[in-house]
C-alpha cells in the first residue's frame, strides 16, 4: 500500500520514492507518494518523477482497487527503481487555498440557511458547489462570501489528525462524509478548520485561514427547485 506523504503533510513538495510496480509501462505505483489522487472533488496533482536525469512528467494520479496509480508521459521507469518526485506546487497550493476556502462557504451557508451541500468541484480556476436551498438569490450569496472573506484574514488555524473511528462518528456532521470512506477503515482523517467546520476529509488543505487570500463570487446557477450552484474563485 502506498504512503500517502500528502495526508501526513501536505506542503510537502519533493520527495524521493521506489517504484514498486509497473502496468503498460506509464502507469506506477510507488511506495510513497506526494502527489494527491483525484478524488472527493478535488483534481489530481501534476509535477514531475525523475530518474539520473531524465524527466517523466506525471499526467495524471487516480486510485484504483484502492492504490494511487501516477501515469506519466512516457515509458522507461522500472519496477524497483529510486525515484525523485516534485510537486507542480503553485498548482497545488491553489487547490489546498480553493479547498479550504470551499469548507468555509460551505459551513456558513450550512450553519446560516440550514442548505445542505450536495456536491463540490473543485477546479484550477474556479469552486463550484450545489445545494438545496428554497429562497436563493445572488445579495444573499454575496453576503455569505463576505463573511467568509473576513474570516480569510483571521489567524485561524486549519489542523487535520486521525481519530478512531467511533469517536469519530460521534462529530456532527462528520457521518454523511464518513459513508464515503471504506467501512474497515479503524482510523479516520479529519480536517478541523478551528471554530468553522470539522469532517472526515482525505483532501489537501492549508495550515491557516490567513492563507487563503479572499474569494469572489463568479456566478449563481438555478438548477431546479431547491437546487442551486454558485461558483466562486480566489480573488
Ligand atoms: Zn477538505
Amino acid at each position: 500500500m502506498t504512503k500517502a506523504l500528502f495526508l501526513i503533510d501536505s506542503y510537502l513538495k519533493e520527495a524521493s520514492a521506489k517504484v514498486v510496480s509497473v502496468k503498460d509501462g506509464k502507469y506506477l505505483t510507488l511506495d510513497q507518494t506526494i502527489f494527491y489522487a483525484k478524488g472527493g472533488g478535488q483534481p489530481h496533482d501534476t509535477g514531475k518523477i525523475t530518474k539520473n536525469n531524465e524527466i517523466y512528467n506525471v499526467v495524471y494520479v487516480g486510485k484504483f482497487s484502492g492504490e494511487i496509480s501516477h501515469e506519466v508521459d512516457h515509458a522507461g521507469l522500472q519496477a524497483g527503481d529510486n525515484v525523485n518526485c516534485v510537486l507542480d506546487w503553485e498548482r497545488r497550493y491553489k487547490l489546498m487555498r480553493s479547498h479550504t476556502a470551499a469548507h468555509v462557504v460551505a459551513a456558513l451557508l450550512h450553519k446560516g440557511t440550514g442548505a445542505l451541500i450536495t456536491g463540490n468541484q473543485l477546479g484550477e480556476d474556479h469552486i463550484r458547489f450545489d445545494f438545496s436551498l428554497e429562497k436563493f438569490d445572488r445579495p444573499i450569496l454575496e453576503t455569505y462570501l463576505m463573511k467568509a472573506n473576513e474570516l480569510f484574514g483571521s489567524d485561524i488555524p486549519v489542523k487535520w489528525y486521525e481519530l478512531p473511528r467511533e469517536e469519530a462518528m460521534k462529530i456532527p456532521g462528520v457521518v454523511i462524509m464518513a459513508e464515503a470512506f471504506p467501512p474497515d477503515l479503524p482510523t479516520l482523517r479529519i480536517v478541523e478548520i478551528v471554530g468553522i467546520d470539522k469532517e472526515a476529509d482525505g483532501g489537501t488543505h492549508v495550515r491557516n485561514l490567513k492563507e487563503v487570500g479572499k474569494v469572489e463570487l463568479v456566478k449563481t446557477e438555478n438548477k431546479g427547485k431547491n437546487n442551486r450552484r454558485i461558483y466562486f474563485k480566489l480573488a
